[in-house]
């Protein structure tokens, strides 16, 4: 028995070694995105949060790359470079092509245009979770390549359609987005999102335990506690990815409340798929293959019967059944 105990040990060494030498691989990557020794912090309190992609050109790296070889320089030598005007590189591979739009501040801006336009992507440049390729994008001026990540990463919240829910508590959940915040900040927070009577539901109120194996909250419910993350954090800048999927009407309405108030007095990048932002979006941009091919209000664009925006609205709209065939609602043109 000793003996077959003590085989049974090297059996285990060699596992767990090789179990740590992948841990270690993973905790020696080298974060693709890096902060210059020179950066800058933006003051949150001259923030007005105007953000501008300006002639922005992305490719997604390759995967190879991603073990920490894409810092611009490197990135650079992998060959993607674009010469002068009039020799762009066009077609495959390029997620955005010499996209520029400017959101002044305070302004709702709503992104359309069909699946793989490159929605998400011209998202995803704001807070840096990747950088351009070419191109920049600035937040009041500022190169967002030239700030601190810490202060960039305040400057900019974000509401994704699938909010990430930790093992925890409720209160944890909320409290992620600004540490240290009191009580009663967390609890107006949740009541602005309209989560709080939900959350005072629960035997347990706030303690109750979430996340992957906790307890399992509807995707309205998710939505709503993501809204209350962004408005305890309060960043001047907030990205909306809309939620496609269908709500029922009370939560609909719970929901579209609580991302009134989110967005209210802040400048809004909305990938929006609901009829009642894009209508409230001070400017619309339309996107197809990767460009901004049309700019402008509601108004404005259903104007053009033949432009990108009339041929979504109506093909949504003219769908029978009131639809979609994806499962979104009759109100979810795009
Ligand atoms: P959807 O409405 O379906 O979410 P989208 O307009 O948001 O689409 P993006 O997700 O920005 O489009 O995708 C733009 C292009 O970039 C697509 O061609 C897509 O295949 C590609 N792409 C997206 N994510 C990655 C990635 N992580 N790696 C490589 N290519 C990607």
């Amino acid at each position: 028995m000793p003996l077959m105990q003590l085989m049974r040990v090297s059996l285990d060494v060699q596992t767990s070694l090789a179990l740590f030498r992948r841990i270690f691989e993973y905790l020696d990557l080298e974060p693709a995105i890096t902060e210059r020794p020179d950066a800058v912090a933006l003051d949150p309190a001259r923030l007005r949060g105007r953000v501008e992609l300006r002639g922005v050109w992305f490719r997604y790296p390759e995967p190879r790359a991603l073990s920490g070889a894409v810092d611009r320089d490197r990135f650079g030598d992998s060959g993607v470079r674009i010469e002068a005007d009039g020799d762009r590189p066009t077609g495959p591979g390029w997620a955005l092509q010499d996209v520029s739009l400017v959101v002044e501040p305070g302004q709702l801006a709503a992104i359309v245009g069909p699946s793989g336009s490159g929605k998400t992507t011209a998202t995803y440049l704001v807070p840096r979770f990747y950088d351009v390729t070419e191109g920049a994008v600035l937040i009041d001026g500022h190169d967002v390549r030239d700030l601190t990540l810490s202060s960039l990463a305040d400057a900019v919240g974000m509401v994704t359609q699938e909010p990430y829910l930790f093992h925890g508590t409720i209160r944890d959940n909320i409290a992620y987005a600004r540490p240290g915040a009191t009580a009663e900040e967390i609890e107006r927070a949740a009541r602005d999102a309209n989560i709080h009577d939900r959350i005072m539901s629960f035997p347990e109120g706030y303690e109750t335990i979430t996340g992957e194996r906790g307890y399992r909250l509807s995707g309205g419910e998710k939505q709503r506690l993501a809204i209350a993350r962004v408005l305890l954090k309060d960043p001047r800048i907030l990205v909306l990815d809309e939620a496609t999927s269908a709500l029922d009407t009370e939560t609909e309405r719970l929901v579209q409340e609580a991302l009134e108030r989110a967005t209210r007095s802040r400048t809004t990048i909305a990938i929006a798929h609901r009829l009642s932002t894009i209508r409230s979006a001070d400017v619309i941009f339309g996107l197809q293959d990767g460009r901004v091919v049309e700019r402008g209000t509601h108004d404005e664009l259903l104007a053009d019967p033949t432009g990108l925006y009339a041929r979504l609205y109506v093909e949504q709209f003219s769908r029978p059944g009131g639809r979609a065939d994806d499962g979104r609602r009759a109100d979810v043109p795009i």
